[in-house]
């Protein structure tokens, strides 16, 4: 049974952590940290430094963007957050394990427990209802039946979707196809929420309702990481660092 979230207004360490300033609200523990995290692809001759030493630390309950321009390395990260990819140099741990330690086995089943995955494509299976989508992350971590459908028909509920729980993909809008994507993504209560670009594919108004949900989860206590190359949908976040060509710095290198 997933604990429920703190309200960010429960959480006194908010209030006291030394660490916490405007732009980097302290917000308890730190449960993501990079250092030094480096990924080259070989092709050929040429090695390409894709990242080039990257720095990141990430407190529980911080909603933080990545703000970057195409190609600047953002989906690559992502990828070595998620642990969908191994970095060529650096430490990474996540909630307190060192992801380079992990077996396949145990990386598997921290891509299930600890991330929660939204991506521009939303990736819903089409021939499964709103609902399935949902419940298949659960059914692959043994969650019990009956509280498996209470859990699939809560986060619907939150997304706004209660009554289109027994729709498939395609009879519904873009938008209200990625909110049950967040809603498959935040039923299994994981660690940290990670989105690649989650408006990428909607239009302006759909993704504004779309980081409103963000932002509903986040005063709930979840954890999220957004990555896009649209400052409008960056400045949603409590937190922006910025990445060009493989090298991340705090804030948005426009204000500067
Ligand atoms: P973004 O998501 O910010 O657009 P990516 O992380 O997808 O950027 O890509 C960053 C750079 O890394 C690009 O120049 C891309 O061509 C390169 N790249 C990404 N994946 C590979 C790969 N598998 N092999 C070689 N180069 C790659
Ligand atoms: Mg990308």
């Amino acid at each position: 049974m997933p604990a429920p979230c703190r309200r960010k207004a429960e959480r006194s360490d908010m209030k006291d952590n030394p660490l916490g300033t405007e732009d980097n609200p302290g917000t308890g523990t730190e449960i993501l940290r990079m250092k030094g995290i480096t990924k080259e692809y070989v092709m050929g001759e040429e090695i390409s430094h894709v990242l080039k030493g990257i720095d990141l630390s990430v407190r529980e309950g911080e909603f933080l963007a990545i703000l970057g321009p195409s190609g600047s390395g953002k989906s690559t990260l992502m990828n070595m957050i998620g642990c969908l990819d191994t970095p060529t140099s650096g430490e990474y741990y996540l909630n307190g394990k060192r992801i380079a330690d992990q077996s396949e086995a145990s990386l598997a089943h921290i891509r299930s427990k600890e991330i929660g995955f939204i991506f521009q494509s939303f990736y819903l299976l089409q021939r499964q209802t709103a609902f399935q989508n949902v419940e298949l992350p659960l059914i692959y971590a043994n969650m019990p039946d009956r509280e498996r459908k209470r859990r699939v028909r809560e986060v619907l509920a939150k997304v706004g979707l209660a009554d289109k729980m027994d729709h498939y993909p395609n009879q519904l809008s873009g938008g209200q196809q990625q909110r049950v994507a967040i809603a498959r993504a935040v039923a299994n209560n994981p660690t940290i929420l990670l989105a690649d670009e989650p408006t990428g594919a909607l239009d302006q108004g759909t993704g504004r309702q779309v980081m409103e949900l963000f932002h509903s989860l986040n005063d709930e206590g979840r954890t999220i990481i957004m990555i896009t190359h649209d400052r409008k949908i960056a400045e949603h976040a409590d937190r922006i660092v910025s990445i060009l060509d493989g090298n991340i710095s705090e804030g948005d290198l426009d204000d500067a």
